[in-house]
């Protein structure tokens, strides 16, 4: 579904993500793991259109996308959430969500200067959209509060929604776990598990092992830029590079 071959990114003398070839799984929960500054949010920046790879090829169902900017990726039904999330604080929560779904939807400025029946048609497809995800992650209680309201665990739900909004085919989530406790962690593991079982693909940067062992169906584990590993998580945990990585020695 989407192939990299050879993607490298440099800050200046800094190799951030260093010739990595990697293929993504239809259907099924990618995970990415490594040290922290391996290159796996760099990866997902190249992949997304955040950052422009120096050298490689992102290949999407087909059709080369590298170097395509992030608005037109997103189009084209990649979604990604952020390790730390943008959400305007003094929106309502559905309203950060409509934004989400505007990103995919076609009219124009002509749309909007004449207020046209497909522009009047969109913001309600907008709506539903926004309302429909929002039921999806569990937040439809909170869909018109403050976004400042709410707690950070809802917070990195509103950024789920906002990706699903987009009608994603494939999804990537960077430490979507990040800041959050345990009892809340099982909890985001259980809407991605359902993220995936309603055929999404998903990729995911995760730093908490258990979660990572029960959920991915893949690993690739990265150090210093470089791929070291890949497989079943049966196969990553007893790899020697990657306790090595892991436990620097
Ligand atoms: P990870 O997500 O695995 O912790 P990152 O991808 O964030 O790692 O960072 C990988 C390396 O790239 C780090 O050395 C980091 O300092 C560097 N880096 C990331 N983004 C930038 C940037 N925008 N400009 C310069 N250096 C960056
Ligand atoms: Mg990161």
């Amino acid at each position: 579904m989407l192939e990299v071959k050879g993607l490298t990114k440099r800050f200046g003398g800094n190799v951030a993500v260093k010739s990595v070839d990697y293929s993504v799984q239809q259907g099924k929960i990618n995970a990415i793991i490594g040290p922290n500054g391996a290159g796996k949010s760099t990866f997902f920046n190249l992949i997304t259109g955040v950052h422009e790879p120096t050298e490689g090829t992102i290949i999407y169902k087909n059709e080369e996308i590298t170097r395509q900017p992030a608005n037109v990726i997103a189009k084209l039904g990649v979604a990604r959430t952020f390790q730390s999330t943008h959400l305007f604080e003094m929106s309502t929560v559905k309203d950060n969500v409509i934004v989400g779904h505007r990103l995919r939807t076609k009219s124009n400025l002509f749309d909007s200067i004449f207020r046209t029946k497909r522009l009047k048609e969109e913001e309600q497809q907008c709506i539903a959209k926004a309302e429909e995800s929002l039921d999806f992650v569990g937040l439809s209680h909170v869909s018109d509060q403050l976004v400042t309201n709410i707690s950070q665990e809802e917070k990195k739900r509103v950024a789920f929604a906002l990706a699903l909004a987009t009608d994603p085919e494939i999804v990537f989530l960077d430490e979507p776990t990040a800041g959050v406790n345990p009892d809340e962690t099982d909890e985001m593991a259980k809407l991605i598990q359902k993220m995936a079982d309603k055929g999404l693909t998903i990729c995911l940067i995760e730093h908490k092992m258990p979660m990572i062992m029960r959920l991915a169906h893949h690993i690739m584990v990265l150090n210093y830029g470089e791929k070291i590993a890949e497989g079943t998580p049966a196969e990553i945990q007893k790899n020697e590079e990657v306790i090595k990585a892991y436990l620097g020695g």
